[in-house]
């Protein structure tokens, strides 16, 4: 009997530029294995909207290996334990994966290697964490000298052209117990909230493919459009990108072959690179503030600010681009960034709520929620980020949604106000239009303006 290897599968639910599955298959028979761990990550265990993502790739990936002669082991549980039993079960020693950056991952990446041979690999990022570091040999904490160095190595590797897929990959003699999928009860059902989301999704490899290659007629265009929420400006790749459906390096290549100039869109792609970096750096992310000055913040207290809260949550703050964005997060499990940095913006600064709350309500409702982009952009907004917006610059939301051309986006999403002209759908209060069914603003800009640097003042005593 051949020993067979492992294969753990995480956030790289693919079988294209997966050099993971092309060592394992390269070696021996392959069992291909994802663990749903929820207890390692506490808590940012995967939210309710990626749950929803998380079902349909795996389903995707199960006929995909089925169609190269292989399966889908699913286990849940520890996944170090999980790893260990089914090595035990089938003899395997060996365990490939690519490398994960999450703080859970990489505690989850010592336990298994205390137990097995692990066998780690990059390509979740374009270059890994470290590959550039400064003149001094520290690691980039700013984005634009970062940018400029990762820049310098690129593009990435390019997998050669046999490796990319594996043609058949070999089975174990006898394969390891499987849980159901559907015993992992990842959808929602009373209520489903998600019954919109196949409308706009079909997650999967194939898809996110199809994206990419849709997405290079139209990346010449994305600098011109991308902030107008209004238009189609974006590749809309980020839930492919999280689950790993497809890499960046097969991206970078797509793009950087487009007829149009893919500059602008391929350093927001450096983005996701720079916020990993930030999360090796200070695994906290998601819960500390990368400056200590923001720890003397007098953020309000939640009970206080409930109804605000509440309001921004269910888009009915009365700020139609804030209400439109949290709408069309609801529908769809996702925002366009320019409007997520308004209604993150709105919420830290003109609500005072602090960005920790805003951070765990996109966690859950957001299909591409990632640990990193999701942090280091909420830090960004807060102006707490290692590089970060400075506080005192408080977005207008009125101006933005003016100078970004919201109304279309305003009328789709907050079909109370479908009726108004262009000049009125900003602020309808402000042209005496405001239907009976719209809220009225929860806080006045200025107000809301005031009250926030009033509690930075506070807060540098
Ligand atoms: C408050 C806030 C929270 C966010 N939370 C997340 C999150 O949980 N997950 C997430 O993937 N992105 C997050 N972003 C970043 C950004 O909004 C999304 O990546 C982007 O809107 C996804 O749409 P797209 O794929 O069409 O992006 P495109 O503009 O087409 O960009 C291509 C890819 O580059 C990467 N990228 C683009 N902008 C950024 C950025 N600012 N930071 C990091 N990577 C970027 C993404 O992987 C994206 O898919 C957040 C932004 C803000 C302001």
């Amino acid at each position: 009997m051949v020993t067979p290897v492992i294969l753990w599968f995480r956030q790289d639910l693919r079988l294209s530029d997966q050099a993971a599955l092309i060592a394992a298959a390269r070696e021996a028979p392959v069992i291909p294995i994802y663990v749903l761990d929820d207890a390692a990550p506490r808590q940012w265990k995967m939210g309710g909207a990626a749950r929803w993502w998380l079902h349909h790739s795996l389903k995707d990936l199960e006929e995909r290996l089925r169609a190269k002669g292989s399966r889908l082991i699913l286990r849940h549980g520890d996944s170090a334990e999980q790893l260990a039993a089914v090595a035990k079960e089938s003899g395997a020693e060996r365990v490939h994966a690519l490398r994960h950056y999450e703080p859970w991952w990489r505690n989850a990446e010592k336990g298994v290697g205390k137990r097995l041979d692990l066998c780690l690999h990059d390509g979740g990022l374009l270059l890994p964490p470290g590959a550039v570091r400064t003149g001094g040999g520290g690691a980039y904490r700013i984005y634009t000298p970062f940018a400029r160095a990762v820049m310098e190595h690129m593009p990435p590797a390019a997998p050669a052209a046999p490796a990319r897929a594996p043609a058949r990959i070999d089975a174990p003699s006898r394969w390891p117990d499987s849980d159901s999928l559907a015993d992992w009860a990842l959808l929602p059902e009373k209520p489903d909230w998600a019954a919109r989301f196949s409308e706009d999704w079909t997650p999967g490899e194939e898809e996110a493919r199809r994206r990419v290659e849709d997405f290079v007629e139209h990346v010449g265009a994305y600098d011109a459009i991308r902030n107008l929420p209004s238009e189609e400006g974006t590749s809309r790749l980020s839930p492919h990108l999280h689950f790993g459906e497809v890499s960046p390096a097969y991206v970078w290549h797509h793009m950087a072959d487009a007829p149009g100039d893919a500059t602008v869109f391929l350093k927001e792609l450096i983005w996701r690179d720079y916020a990993h970096t930030q999360i090796c750096a200070l695994p906290a992310y998601g819960s500390q503030n990368a400056r200590e000055a923001f720890d003397a913040m007098p953020w309000r207290d939640l009970r206080e600010a409930k109804a605000d809260f509440t309001a921004w949550k269910k888009g009915r703050t009365g700020y139609p681009i804030v209400d439109a964005g949290m709408r069309q997060l609801w529908a769809t499990g996702w925002m366009h960034n320019r409007v997520r940095m308004i209604a993150a913006s709105f919420l830290i600064k003109h609500l005072l709520i602090d960005w920790r709350h805003g951070a765990k309500w996109f966690w859950d409702t957001l299909v591409d929620a990632d640990y990193a982009n999701n942090s280091v952009n909420w830090q960004w907004v807060a102006g707490s980020g290692v590089d970060a917006n400075i506080f005192s610059r408080i977005m207008a939301p009125l101006t933005q949604s003016e100078k970004f051309d919201a109304a279309d986006y305003i009328r789709q999403w907050v079909p109370e106000l479908a009726h108004l002209d262009d000049k009125a759908i900003h602020d309808p209060d402000a042209h005496d239009a405001r239907p009976r069914d719209y809220p009225p603003k929860c806080i006045g800009h200025r107000e809301g303006r005031e009250r926030a640097l009033a509690a930075q003042r506070q807060s540098k005593g």
